[in-house]
This record gives C-alpha cells, sequence and structure tokens, in this order.
C-alpha cells in the first residue's frame, strides 16, 4: 500500500458543491480521503507526508486538445516563440545550425509574426533562410502548425508530389512558403523516426507535468508521415507497453485512418486509464493565422479561407464514425466551416445506438455565430476551446489584422458557449501549453463574451476537459475513489484572479505520486 498525504493548506475539490478542504490523501494510485486535517490523519496508515503550508490544491489540469508530440518536439528543437522580432527568430535558426552537421535539419517552431514590430510582420522568407544556411535544409513552422516556410534545400528534399496546391508559387517558382498538407510533407520528411519521437514523447511529459498538467488529449494533427502507420503512434504505443507514459492520455486517430479505426469497431473509450483512444479527429478549414479558416468575414489580404475537407469527406467520415460508436473531434474555426461541422454532426447524430450520446466535439470554434452556439448547445457538442488563444486578440493583434477591429468581442466567446449550456472544455493546443497561462486570458478579458469567472475556467480545465473524454467519473474532480491526481499552486487562484499566470506550480502529483517537485 502506498500513500500520500498532503495537508495544511486550501483543497479546492471541484466537486458538484465546490467544497473546500484542508488536507487530500491518496492511496494506491486514487483519492482515499479528503477533508479536515484531523479527519484525513485518521484515515491514513503510513502517509508519506507533505505540509502544503498554506498552499493550494487542486485537481490535476487536462488540456483537451493539445499535439504531444509538436511540445516535445518545440522542446528538442528551435522554439521560435522566444523570438521578439524577425532578426532574432533568424538568429535562433543560425545557431541551430551552427551546431547542426552540414546536410541534417535544422528545424524552429511556433514562429509568430503577428506578434512582431510593425513593418516586420511578413512571414519568413525563403531568401532569409538561405541566408542562414545553405548547406542545411530549413525550416520554420508557424505557430499555428498550418503552414511553414522552407529554405531552397529544404525545398528540394521534401516529395511534394500531390500536394502541389499547397505550395506557394510566384511566376512558377516556389516562394518557400507552404500551407495546409504540403507542412505535413516537410513533417513527414524531417521527423521520420521512432527513437526520435520517444524522445520528443518524454521532453513533453516533463514539461506537462511542471505545468500541473496530469491528463492530455492529444489530437492527430494532418500530417501522414508515411503510407502504413504512424509514426507517433507507435511511438505512444511502445511508452505504454514500457510503462513509461507518465500522463492519462487520449488520443484522437488521425482523419486518413478512419476506415482502419471503424474496421477494427474500436469504440470511443477503447484502452486503459494511461491510453485510451478518443475517437476520430477530422479537419474542416485551416487557421485564421494562415488566412485559411473558413470564415463568413472576408480577410485583410482577400477571400474568406477554405474548407480542407468538404462537406461531402465530412459526411461520410462521420457516418463510418456513427456506425461503430465513436466519438468525433472536429477541427472549425471559421464561422462558415462551424455551420458545416453542426450540419452534417446533426445528421450522423441520427445514425449513432440510441441513447448514446457521442459528445460529438468542435475543436477550436473561434468564430460561431449565435445560431451556431444555440445549435450547439441543442445537440450537445463539446466546445473544445482555448483560452490562450486570446494572447492574440489585442490592440493590433492578429484577430484585428486579419479580421478586422469588430471582430475582437466576436471571437472565442467562452462566455456565450457556457451561458447556451454548451459544455466547455480547455486545452492549449500548445500555443503554449500552460493551463494557468491560458486561463488568464479568459479570467481577465475585457469582452464581457469572453470573460469567465476563476471557477468556471478552471472548471473548464478539469471538469469540462474530462466530460469531453467522457472521463468525468474519474478526472476532475477531487473525491474518494478518483484518480490521486493534482497540481499544488503557491497561490489560491480563487483568490487572485488579476494575477493568475504569475501563480506558480509547486507540485505535481500522478496516480497517487509526486512526478513533480518545484519547490
Ligand atoms: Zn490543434
Amino acid at each position: 500500500m502506498s500513500e500520500l498525504l498532503l495537508s495544511g493548506g486550501t483543497v479546492h475539490t471541484l466537486d458538484d458543491d465546490r467544497r473546500v478542504a484542508e488536507a487530500v490523501l491518496f492511496r494506491d494510485g486514487r483519492v482515499a480521503a479528503v477533508g479536515d486535517t484531523e479527519t484525513v490523519d485518521a484515515a491514513a496508515t503510513d502517509p508519506e507526508l507533505i505540509d502544503l503550508d498554506g498552499r493550494t490544491v487542486l485537481p490535476g489540469f487536462n488540456d483537451a486538445h493539445t499535439h504531444v508530440f509538436s511540445v516535445g518536439i518545440g522542446l528538442l528543437e528551435t522554439d521560435l516563440s522566444a523570438a521578439d522580432d524577425r532578426e532574432e527568430a533568424l538568429e535562433l535558426l543560425a545557431e541551430n545550425a551552427d551546431s547542426t552537421p552540414a546536410g541534417e535539419w535544422v528545424l524552429g517552431f511556433q514562429y509568430d509574426e503577428s506578434t512582431w514590430p510593425a513593418g516586420g510582420r511578413d512571414y519568413l522568407t525563403k531568401g532569409e533562410l538561405d541566408a542562414v544556411s545553405e548547406a542545411h535544409p530549413i525550416v520554420a513552422v508557424r505557430v499555428d502548425g498550418h503552414s511553414a516556410t522552407l529554405n531552397s534545400r529544404a525545398l528540394e528534399a521534401v516529395d511534394f508530389s500531390g500536394v502541389e496546391h499547397d505550395v506557394r508559387t510566384e511566376g512558377g517558382e516556389p516562394t518557400g512558403r507552404v500551407v495546409e498538407d504540403a507542412t505535413g510533407r516537410v513533417r513527414a520528411a524531417s521527423y521520420p523516426d521512432v527513437p526520435k519521437a520517444r524522445e520528443a514523447l518524454d521532453a513533453a511529459i516533463d514539461r506537462y507535468h511542471e505545468l500541473g498538467v496530469t491528463s492530455i488529449q492529444t489530437v492527430a494533427g494532418l500530417t501522414r508521415v508515411r503510407e502504413h502507420g504512424y509514426v507517433q503512434q507507435e511511438a505512444l504505443f511502445a511508452h505504454w507497453r514500457e510503462d513509461d507514459l507518465d500522463l492519462r492520455t487520449t488520443f484522437y486517430v488521425p482523419q486518413w485512418q478512419a476506415e482502419s479505426l471503424s474496421d477494427l469497431e474500436i469504440a470511443s473509450g477503447f484502452g486503459d486509464e494511461w491510453l485510451r483512444i478518443g475517437g476520430l479527429k477530422t479537419f474542416s478549414d485551416g487557421s485564421i493565422g494562415s488566412e485559411t479558416a473558413k470564415t463568413h468575414r472576408e480577410y485583410a489580404g482577400g477571400g474568406r479561407g477554405e474548407m480542407v475537407n468538404d462537406r461531402e469527406q465530412l459526411r461520410e467520415w462521420f457516418a463510418r464514425a456513427a456506425r461503430t460508436n465513436q466519438q468525433i473531434a472536429t477541427h472549425a474555426i471559421g464561422g462558415e466551416a462551424i455551420d458545416v461541422v453542426i450540419d452534417e454532426y446533426e445528421r450522423a447524430l441520427a445514425e449513432y445506438d440510441d441513447g448514446f450520446d457521442p459528445r460529438l466535439r468542435i475543436e477550436h470554434a473561434e468564430l460561431a455565430t449565435d445560431e451556431a452556439i444555440e445549435r450547439m448547445a441543442d445537440l450537445g457538442i463539446v466546445a473544445s476551446m482555448q483560452p490562450n488563444f486570446l494572447q492574440w486578440n489585442g490592440d493590433d493583434g492578429l484577430y484585428e489584422n486579419r479580421l478586422g477591429d469588430d471582430v475582437r468581442p466576436e471571437n472565442n466567446r467562452y462566455r456565450e458557449m457556457l451561458d447556451a449550456d454548451v459544455p466547455l472544455a480547455f486545452g492549449s493546443d500548445k500555443m503554449p501549453p500552460g493551463p494557468l497561462y491560458g486561463m488568464s486570458f479568459a479570467v481577465e478579458s475585457p469582452y464581457e463574451s469572453q470573460r469567465l469567472t476563476v471557477d468556471e475556467a478552471l472548471a473548464a480545465y478539469t471538469r469540462g476537459a474530462a466530460y469531453a473524454e467522457f472521463q468525468e467519473a474519474e478526472k476532475g474532480v477531487l473525491e474518494p475513489g478518483r484518480f490521486g491526481d493534482a497540481v499544488v499552486l503557491d497561490a489560491d487562484p480563487y483568490e487572485n484572479p488579476d494575477s493568475f499566470d504569475e501563480i506558480a506550480v509547486e507540485l505535481t502529483v500522478l496516480n497517487g505520486d509526486v512526478v513533480y517537485d518545484g519547490r
């Protein structure tokens, strides 16, 4: 029997009555007791004891939408989100090139030109990357993962046959910018092997522990890495088999495996407490940053974006998933894409087994209209949203620059989702991962349509996220019988609504064990 007792602090159980306790006892991976110090002490036999010294305990955070390998690869390669302007981004890539043997890939992730000083906000160019090095293939992937810039050497190294439409050209010559499917080819060429994927997974797991995250829902991207199977899946299953997956993981299977998934009759929830199959992940449109989200409004650069899969394709996938009672998580950002997905979800819902609510999910739902929000509520569609996206909703920020000033109160309407009774789950989409950072935006938003209370934000990152993956009986609440997953903070978010993102994670407890100690 193994016991861990945390006492002498404030324990927010997040149960239905929002009970607050002083101590919590974990036994053999589960919560054994929670309450006042005396009662919980009495329930313990021979516990490892940690004095909270006034600290705050919450259920472990659950990132409802992430790309765990991108988190890990970003940690192992160059993180361009740290660059304050394009010169700095190029310097970081040059440092990487200096320490990389000639001919090997130099990879940069998370570059975000929209945050750079005015006058320097164009996408990175092929010429700039050629100037960094012509001896290495170099790729800089944009923060949204939907587009990238390549140098000449990288353009030669990637096979774009079949996806030429996503390789941007000028006068017949590739500009170095690629979007959507072509971005996937870049990742396939530059990151193909399992040992490297497992290294990335380890790095991501450590990072998540530091952030107080004990569960993730990792959704497949658009990248098809090879004809059969999937390197990232192989890495996940290898970690699971060897008991190295120290993060409760629900995996949403990529759209190109829709057929295999339903041929195996795999229903949502298959797996164990460490690795489960959530269901199918599909895409409907692109992103606002890359001006590829399918919107009702016109972009500053013209056009209204594009569907990456049309209505008929989505219908076919949804019908297949419905026949085998699989949950579906569909990426939809622009208002028009969201409308199409809701239409097709409504049609598919009739085909699930009677009495089974598949909790169909819309990922992002950034530009949902009033009508779409109402329909989501009526159909029980889960809004899987990312409060950290509001980092782009400031003055002169990406939302305003791409779609006009009046879009600022009309994107990411978490408040209006909750008010309409749409189930809300929070995640990070790894931009960057970090629940406290993310929630600070929803709590502090100047727009009523987006602003949540501390309790609502915390619930979306715990209980709401658990609901989105059918795990609300196990996760999201600290009460006896639940998974022993918790986070200990140096300050109480309920008491510090204006300085949320200054709160530090001090301990992370997973399965009743301390997996991170930052004290
Ligand atoms: Zn995503």
